[in-house]
């Protein structure tokens, strides 16, 4: 393995202009400098020598979440965990939830939920994710994420290319509304993700063996055929294939109807 480099968030070449979003150079300058860590040695880098307590796991702890989290646990157990409970998830999910957090030992997981005025103004049969999915998951991820990545400089996400679509060309660092994001299971496949989970006899989301292959709020995901796209059971009721918390804010407003 690669020792990390401990230094700070790395200086730029040229000052920049007063309003100028710095995580758009500062994600480029990472994209090149942590290009051949692996993703160990990328963690504890972003961790220990980078960002410290300016950095968070966002976490669904859904079908393939429990590889990322015990990365992040050999790093710290005190690694932040971020965790958006919608009110809408499947209880499976959060009995997985204290299991994983519970067997890792992870010591800062932080339940964030959405607003209830917001809730009662905008959902109050809750019933939003019927007519207008991308308002639902504004209202249930993107805006309680929002505030709790307040005081956050970068976060990190679990995507990878193999989903396809969107995230195909998926980098390891991007800079999106002023943070920059670290995708560092970006170049991971299924086979890679599997050989890990057997490694460390990892347990599997309770209803991976049900056929849900990636999981979200429950009125939102359908099982999955044997051959088919692990992510096509995800909004299969509307024209929807990516969580509202991955487009930058303005795109996810716009897309929303508030
Ligand atoms: S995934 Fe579905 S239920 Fe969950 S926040 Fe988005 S639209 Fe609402």
């Amino acid at each position: 393995m690669t020792a990390p480099t401990r230094s700070p968030i790395p200086a730029l070449k040229a000052t920049p202009a007063p309003d100028m979003d710095l995580s758009v150079p500062i994600a480029s300058v990472l994209l090149d400098r942590y290009r051949s860590l692996d993703t160990h040695a990328l963690l504890v880098a972003l961790r220990e020598g980078i960002y410290f307590n300016r950095i968070a796991l966002v976490s669904s702890f859904g079908a393939e979440s429990a590889v990322l989290l015990h990365l992040i646990s050999r790093v710290d157990v005190d690694f932040p965990v971020v965790f958006i409970d919608t009110g809408k998830l499947f209880g499976e999910t959060r009995t997985y939830r204290d299991r994983l957090v519970d067997n890792l030992g992870l010591r800062n997981l932080q339940i964030i939920k959405p607003d209830p005025k917001a809730l009662l103004r905008h959902d109050p049969k809750g019933l939003l994710f019927s007519k207008s999915p991308d308002t639902c998951c504004y209202w249930r991820k993107v805006e309680p994420l929002e505030r709790a990545l307040q005081g956050y400089d970068a976060w990190i996400s679990g995507r990878k290319r193999f989903h396809g679509a969107a995230r195909s060309d998926l980098k390891r660092f991007e800079a999106v509304d002023g943070r920059v994001k670290i995708n560092p299971l970006a170049d991971w496949s299924r086979a890679d993700l599997d050989r890990y989970f057997e490694k460390y006899a990892l347990p599997r989301h309770p209803l991976e063996k049900e056929g849900y292959l990636s999981i979200g709020c429950m009125p939102c995901t359908d099982r999955v055929a044997d051959d088919g796209d692990p992510r096509s059971g995800r909004w299969a009721h509307a024209r929807k294939t990516e969580c509202g918390i991955h487009f930058p804010l303005a795109e996810a407003r716009r897309r929303a109807v508030i």
